[in-house]
């Protein structure tokens, strides 16, 4: 037993479409028998593997809430083989919010987990997905985006893998999203990851699982949009699930290893002087942070303690020490 208090409006077993809502019980003044409601749709058909896909579990991030409910939509059992287990707001109080955190429990989901069965919903909501989503899965992958403060180009992040199966497994997940940006994490995983994120989760139940940047900003972006659809239904077809799709022919995918954060040191309003694909040298000059409560003031320059390529770039023109400007990544190769 789990001891989840966590319920299921639907049946993992059925086959078939169901949807519904995992219930996460919340009782508060104007509800006291209420619960939280976190959408859940699963398409069962025979035989097969199963697959998890999260989205929503930052609220601000929205081309995987969209992608995955537009699964929800369109995909028949007929199509499908194994079972699709799809999860398109799993912190819905932050998604229904629109912020990357819980305005109920002030909780980040993707820093929580294994969670807790009697915690707060956070916690509760980690602790469901970690102890009876995940069991069920073969595979997983987690949708998310630069959230409101930072803006990411389509990539997909992944582990080396612990063995040789794992680690074609995870290639083939790779080619199959065909996304531009692959960031590969050159340690952590397996069955003893310590991870507080549902990567974590998934790696000490034994789930081959990836993630995805997808934009940010706080918006949904067209063409990331149309690129998440893509890759979820090429995936669902690289891993034998979607046996009548036809892949469109693959772009190709840059493999990158982060270097680190480049991070403001003042308060301020930050302009970029470089943006997301460019080149960098150690000690350039990469951005400027103004002073206009200070007419006179000079500007500080930002400079990046990192070699590479501007993978992710701050959103928001203000900056507080310590908020991340852009994140410098490398060539798989090179480092
Ligand atoms: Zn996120």
């Amino acid at each position: 037993m789990t001891g989840t208090l966590i319920t299921a409006e639907v049946d993992f077993d059925a086959q078939g479409k169901q949807t519904g809502y995992l219930r996460v019980p919340h009782s508060v003044h104007r509800s006291a028998y209420g619960w939280l409601p976190v959408p859940i749709t699963v398409i069962h058909n025979g035989d097969g593997p199963t697959l998890v896909a999260m989205a929503g579990s930052h609220g601000d991030e929205y081309e995987g809430q969209i992608a995955i409910s537009g699964l929800a939509s369109s995909l028949e059992p007929e199509q499908l083989r194994g079972r699709l287990i799809l999860l398109p707001m799993l912190n819905f109080p932050a998604a229904q919010a629109g912020l990357r955190t819980s305005p109920i429990d002030d909780s980040n989901l993707n820093r929580l987990f294994p969670g807790d069965p009697k915690g707060s919903p956070s916690e509760m909501i980690a602790h469901y997905v970690e102890e009876v989503i995940m069991p069920m899965a073969d595979y997983a992958i987690d949708l998310h985006s630069g959230g409101s403060s930072l803006f990411y180009p389509p990539t997909l992040l992944r582990g080396l893998g612990k063995g040789g199966d794992e680690a074609a497994t995870l290639k083939r997940m790779q080619e199959a999203l065909d996304l531009p940006f692959a960031w590969v994490f050159t340690s952590g995983g397996g069955r003893d990851s310590t991870a507080r994120t549902a990567m974590g989760a998934a790696n000490r139940k034994g789930v081959v699982n990836v993630m995805a940047e997808l934009g940010g900003a706080g918006v949904v972006t067209p063409d990331i949009l149309k690129r998440t659809t893509r890759g979820l239904h090429r995936l669902l077809h690289a891993l034998e699930m979607l046996p009548d799709y036809r892949p469109d022919p693959m772009q190709g995918t840059r493999e990158l290893h982060a270097r680190g954060s480049v991070y403001a040191y003042r308060d301020g309003v930050f302009e970029p002087l470089k943006t997301i694909g460019d080149d960098v040298v150690e000690a350039e000059t990469v951005g400027l942070i103004h002073h206009p409560d200070t007419p006179l003031q000079a500007p500080d320059e930002i400079t990046s303690p990192y070699a590479g390529m501007i993978l992710c770039q701050r959103a928001m023109a203000p900056v507080k020490r310590g908020d991340a400007v852009y994140q410098i990544a490398a060539d798989a190769r090179e480092t």
